[in-house]
């Protein structure tokens, strides 16, 4: 078994297998295991502790008891695809096609994995904001397209026109955004998105909307999908998923809609990978999206006050944070405090506080390819999605760096 056997090429090129030949680890997998072995406070990994509303998790277990138990339809269960398709136009005044334009997939990351696969290969470029969910480079490796990366910088984690006009070329197959974004917590500003949307335009590339979030967007803001920017519709694929809405992130969830031809593509790469999943939980996550106004209003109250608390420990800390406006995340800079090098600092709050956050830089192209990141080596991504008291006792250890 070697490293440089064939039959790793195609892993080793896509940066999925460490020098040693085995899988590399993920940050999270690994941090996750730090907490464990410390007993430290896991604010790393953005799984919320809470369980789900109670009406969606008690129909997944009717629907098993009756013996929804076999492959669903290969686009998802039509009842799940009407709540989908009534969601988009509840929210949004977006028309979508249940019987055309919604595909049911295995989570948001096998969306983002089959539309990527479907969309993008050797010669073409798939461009992502930077940084950006892990996941991503991590598919655009194995499609074997090129991942070109369009900085966010401060203050607001934003984009400059000039880097979106330099990145989305002739050879863009593909543009992945996410707002509320994963792992700063930012909204993607609507001039940026205009000018996205008339780049993908004029290079006649497809936008993968990555909108898990959309529920959790806070100050009073409003999810605004890319979808309804003026000609952007047609060349959109939206992405979202049952887990951060309905804290099952088990369950896995996800959907994707958008024009009949491009779901189409997408469902001819999903066919092959999952074929289908979760058919009593897809009646389950039915029932959740059909949840009066009350319970989304009550989701985004209460992560907006776990925010809040979060930021007002890490304040008091001594660090130095950005505004969150949406998501899970807070990024938070150690150097006040002298922590200066967030990947060694990560590791060491783990043990001596007992909290676990992880480095910005996971979320960076040099990680995979070794070069210049553009992400700051001093920021720390900490998640807000855990109970106040579980937020309040990572608080509490944190005051200890402050001397
Ligand atoms: C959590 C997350 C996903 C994955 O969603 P699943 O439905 O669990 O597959 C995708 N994109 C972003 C930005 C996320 O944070």
């Amino acid at each position: 078994m070697s490293i440089d056997a064939p039959w790793m090429r195609a892993s080793r090129a896509a940066g999925l297998i460490g020098s040693d030949g085995t899988a590399r680890p993920t940050i999270f997998a690994e941090m996750s295991a730090l907490a464990l072995e410390h007993d430290a406070v896991n604010l790393g990994q953005g799984f919320p502790d809470d369980d789900g509303p109670a009406p969606v998790l008690e129909a997944a277990v009717e629907a098993i008891r009756a013996g929804v138990n076999q492959y669903p339809p290969g686009r998802g269960v039509a009842e799940l695809r009407q709540a989908i398709a009534e969601h988009q136009q509840r929210f949004y005044g977006l028309s979508v096609d249940p019987a055309r334009e919604v595909l049911v997939t295995a989570g948001a990351t096998e969306a983002i994995a089959a539309s990527l696969l479907a969309l993008a290969g050797p010669g073409d470029d798939v461009v992502t904001v930077e940084p950006y969910y892990d996941a991503y480079a991590a598919v655009i490796g194995l499609s074997g397209a090129r991942h070109i990366t369009i900085p966010l910088s401060e203050p607001g984690f934003q984009p400059s026109p000039d880097a979106i006009d330099a990145a989305i070329t002739n050879r863009t197959a593909v543009i992945v955004l996410n707002s509320p974004h994963n792992p700063t917590g930012s909204i993607l500003a609507p001039e940026h998105v205009e000018r996205i949307v008339a780049a993908a335009a004029r290079h006649d590339a497809v936008i993968v909307s990555d909108e898990v979030y959309e529920h959790l967007v806070f100050d009073g803001a409003r999810h605004r999908p890319t979808a309804s920017y003026a000609g952007a519709a047609e060349r959109t694929l939206t992405v979202s998923s049952a887990a951060k809405t309905f804290n099952v992130t088990g369950w896995k969830i996800g959907w994707v809609t958008g024009p009949a031809e491009l779901v189409d593509a997408v469902l001819g790469v999903k066919q092959w990978l999952t074929y289908v999943n979760g058919a009593p939980f897809q009646g389950a996550v039915a029932r959740g999206l059909q949840l009066d106004d009350g319970f989304y209003d009550g989701l985004r109250a209460t992560l907006q006050r776990r925010r809040d608390l979060l930021a007002t420990g890490l304040v008091d800390a001594g660090f130095t944070i950005a505004p969150t406006a949406g998501s899970y995340f807070i990024v938070a800079d150690g150097s006040p405090l002298g922590l200066t090098d967030a990947a060694a600092s990560a590791r060491a709050l783990a043990v001596d506080p007992g909290v676990v956050a992880i480095p910005l830089s996971a979320f960076g192209l040099a990680d995979a390819a070794g070069g210049a990141s553009v992400v700051s080596a001093s920021a720390l991504r900490f998640a807000f999605c855990k109970p106040d008291h579980v937020i309040a006792e990572g608080v509490r250890r944190l005051q200890s760096l402050r001397r």
